[in-house]
């Protein structure tokens, strides 16, 4: 499932690609992909639109508009947002497709459906977008400072793997970079937070944001099972420097002794090494 830096390497690609261009023509094939409101409402407020600006927070894109809405996509398990000329073939499974000129085309592409595009009217967001509303930091957009982490520590008792999935204090990570970021750390993902104290507060800080940098360095990560590419059909390639996500049974190229334990924890399979995170 694309995370934050698979995310924000698709906002690259809309950045470069997508924002400045009118939106000519609108398709909806799947409904579900539009569920938020509805084919009618997608199509009203995006035709004739041109997008100003490609933002994000944590996992979701906004694109807001000429016309003062924002387009939403979130891309959920196997969402892919693809730009094309038009006289390609569309991929199987293409919900969704903006008309944009010069003989290119916006797909958005889900084989799961569990994506989503819905373009509102941010002072409705409470309304019709409250997820985006709830998000907590976003480690690239906001500062994450000491200070943040430190008191999302001390606020709950919960293990530390289940504080780096929850969206509303953190926003953009999930498992695979859960796992990594607490591999940097050296921080076991059963750990409580509010047992993570001294220098670990300073370490996690570091690795929450380095991890996640270096990951957009690459493009993001593409495994074998998964759809992750960017607007241009590009796979990311920091899949070859995770440490301890995929690597159950190896030794820890880490410290050399340890062997990568696996587990399931805050309800999803989770990786790491007993000697180096504690
Ligand atoms: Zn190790």
């Amino acid at each position: 499932m694309p995370e934050l830096p698979e995310v924000e390497t698709v906002r690259r690609g809309l950045a470069d690609r997508f924002v400045g261009r009118r939106i000519v023509n609108v398709w909806v094939g799947r409904e579900r992909s539009v569920r938020r409101t509805s084919r009618e409402e997608l199509t009203a407020r995006l035709s004739g639109a041109t997008p100003v600006a490609a933002q994000r927070r944590g996992k979701y894109l906004l694109c807001p508009l000429d016309t003062g809405d924002v387009l939403m996509i979130h891309l959920r398990m196997s969402g892919q947002v693809l730009i094309d000329a038009v006289d390609t073939t569309r991929p199987l499974h293409t919900h969704v497709v903006l008309d944009i000129g010069n003989r290119e085309e916006l797909r958005f592409v889900d084989p799961r459906t569990f994506g989503e595009v819905v373009a509102y009217d941010p002072r409705e967001a409470q309304r019709v977008v409250p997820d985006v509303v709830a998000l907590g930091l976003d480690p690239l957009v906001d500062e994450l400072t000491i200070a943040d982490v430190r008191s999302m520590l001390r606020s709950t008792r919960r293990g530390m793997k289940a504080l780096l999935l929850d969206q509303h204090l953190i926003a953009g990570i999930g498992n695979i970079y859960g796992d990594e970021i607490l591999h940097r750390a050296g921080i076991s993902p059963l750990r409580p937070a509010n047992r993570v104290t001294g220098a670990k507060v300073a370490r996690l800080r570091d690795a929450v944001v380095s991890v996640l940098a270096d990951a957009v360095a690459m493009g993001g990560s593409s495994l074998g099972d998964a759809q992750y590419v960017d607007v241009s059909g590009e796979g990311g390639s920091f899949q070859e420097n995770h440490r301890v996500y995929g690597r159950a049974g190896e030794r820890c190229i880490t410290c050399g002794r340890g062997v990568v334990t696996s587990a399931v924890v805050a309800g999803r399979t989770t990786s790491w090494c007993r000697v180096c995170q504690r």
